[in-house]
C-alpha cells in the first residue's frame, strides 16, 4: 500500500461521472474527473498536486510545441473481482518512462514520485475503474518541454501530467496490413525505442497512404534489404510460425513493449515455444507460401492483442487465417486478463493492488 500526505488535492465540485454511459464507453473520449501535475524547474520536480481535469494555458513559446521534447505512456488499471483495483506492471512502465526520457534529454523522476502520483491519482477516482468484461482504467503519464522561449535549446523547464479515463475493449476486426518498404518507422541509433510523440507524428503519413490503398495498417521494417520486420502500426508483432510464437528482438528501433514481454512469459508459462529473432520479408512470404504462418498479431496495452488477417509482401497478398478460441494469441490474452483481474494467480507480481474502502 502507498500512501501519502505530501500531494495536495483539490477535488472538483462537480463530479462528471454520473453522465457516464459504463454501457458504452469507447475508447479514447471519457476523461475522469481529476488529473495529476507536477513541474519541472530549477533542477528539480516539485510541485506534485491533484487538481480538477481541465484546460491549461500555455505561452505559444514553450519548448515542446516547437522542438518535440514530449514523451509519453500507456498503462491501464483493472478492478478485480474482489472490486479493488489493481495497476499493471507499474515498474516496467516507469522504466521505459525513464529510458524515453533518458533519450529525449529529459529529466528523470523518482519511482516514489512516479507510484506516488498514479496510486493517488487512481484512488482519488477509482469510481471510474468500469468493471464490464474488457474494460478498464486508461492512464496516461506524459511530459513535456514548457520552458517559454524559442531559441533552439535543451528546455530547462518540464510538466508532468497524468489524466486518465474508462475504457471498453478496443474491438478491431482482423488487420490488413502491408510490409512497408518504402518508409521507415525508426532507424538504428534513432529515437524508435523511446515513447516519444514524433513517433507518432512521423508515422501518420505512411499509414495514411497505406489506407488509401486499402490497408489497415502498415508493418514496418528495419529499412535494410532484408526488410526485417519490427512492428505493426504503434503495436509490437507476433507471428505463430510451426507453432512457435517468433517476434522480432528489440533493439533501439523497436519499442519495448510491456504487452509484448508478457505475452512472451506467459507464452513459456504456457509451454508455447518462444523465440525473439530477426523476420525478414523473405522468410515472412516463404512461410505464407508454405502455409506453415499459422497466426499473426500485433500486442499493445490499448487493444491487448489484434489480430492480422492479410499480410501484403510486394503487391502480392497473402492472407492468414484468423486465430480461434484456442489458438496462440486467444489463450495468451485470456490468461493475462485472467491475472490482471484476479482471476489467476499473480505469479510475477505484476499486479499493484489498490484497496478500495467500501
Ligand atoms: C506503446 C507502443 C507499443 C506497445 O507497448 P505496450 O507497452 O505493450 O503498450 C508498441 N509499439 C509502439 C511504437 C508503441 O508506441
Amino acid at each position: 500500500m502507498v500512501t501519502s500526505e505530501t500531494i495536495q488535492v483539490k477535488k472538483t465540485s462537480k463530479s462528471r461521472l454520473s453522465e457516464v454511459d459504463f454501457d458504452n464507453i469507447g475508447f479514447g473520449q471519457i476523461i475522469s474527473d481529476h488529473m495529476l501535475i507536477s513541474d519541472y524547474k530549477d533542477g528539480e520536480w516539485s510541485n506534485l498536486h491533484i487538481e480538477p481535469f481541465g484546460d491549461l494555458s500555455f505561452s505559444p513559446t514553450i519548448l515542446a510545441l516547437h522542438y518535440g521534447q514530449i514523451v509519453f505512456e500507456g498503462m491501464k488499471a483493472f478492478r478485480t473481482k474482489g472490486g479493488n483495483v489493481s495497476l499493471f506492471r507499474i515498474e516496467k512502465h516507469y522504466e521505459r518512462f525513464i529510458r524515453s526520457l533518458e533519450r529525449m534529454c529529459m529529466p528523470v523522476m523518482s519511482y516514489r514520485q512516479f507510484e506516488e502520483g498514479l496510486v493517488n491519482l487512481i484512488t482519488l477516482d477509482q469510481a471510474w475503474v468500469p468493471n464490464g468484461e474488457g474494460c478498464a482504467l486508461y492512464l496516461r503519464p506524459f511530459a513535456f518541454a514548457s520552458e517559454e522561449r524559442f531559441g533552439v535549446k535543451i528546455s530547462s523547464e518540464y510538466k508532468y501530467i497524468v489524466f486518465s479515463g474508462p475504457v471498453g475493449p478496443y474491438y478491431s476486426k482482423p488487420l490488413r496490413v502491408k510490409v512497408e518498404d518504402h518508409y521507415v518507422r525508426a532507424a538504428r541509433g534513432g529515437t524508435g525505442s523511446a515513447k516519444c510523440a514524433g513517433n507518432y507524428g512521423a508515422s501518420f503519413y505512411p499509414a495514411h497512404l497505406a489506407k488509401m490503398q486499402g490497408f489497415d495498417q502498415v508493418l514496418w521494417t528495419d529499412g535494410s534489404p532484408e526488410l526485417n520486420i519490427e512492428e505493426s502500426g504503434t503495436m509490437n508483432v507476433m507471428f505463430v510460425i510451426d507453432g512457435v510464437l517468433v517476434t522480432p528482438p528489440l533493439s533501439d528501433s523497436i519499442l519495448d513493449g510491456v504487452t509484448r514481454d508478457s505475452f512472451l512469459t506467459l507464452a513459456h508459462e504456457l509451454g508455447i515455444h518462444t523465440q525473439q529473432r530477426s523476420i525478414g520479408a523473405v522468410e515472412l512470404e516463404s512461410a505464407l507460401q508454405k502455409n506453415i504462418l499459422q497466426e499473426a498479431f500485433g500486442t499493445g496495452t490499448a487493444a491487448v492483442a489484434g489480430a492480422i488477417q492479410s499480410i501484403d509482401i510486394k503487391g502480392k497478398d497473402y492472407s492468414i487465417p484468423v486465430p480461434g478460441e484456442n489458438g496462440v494469441m486467444n489463450r495468451i490474452k485470456n490468461l493475462l486478463t485472467d491475472i490482471r483481474t484476479g482471476k489467476a494467480p499473480d505469479k510475477y507480481n505484476w499486479n499493484t493492488i489498490i484497496k478500495i474502502s467500501q
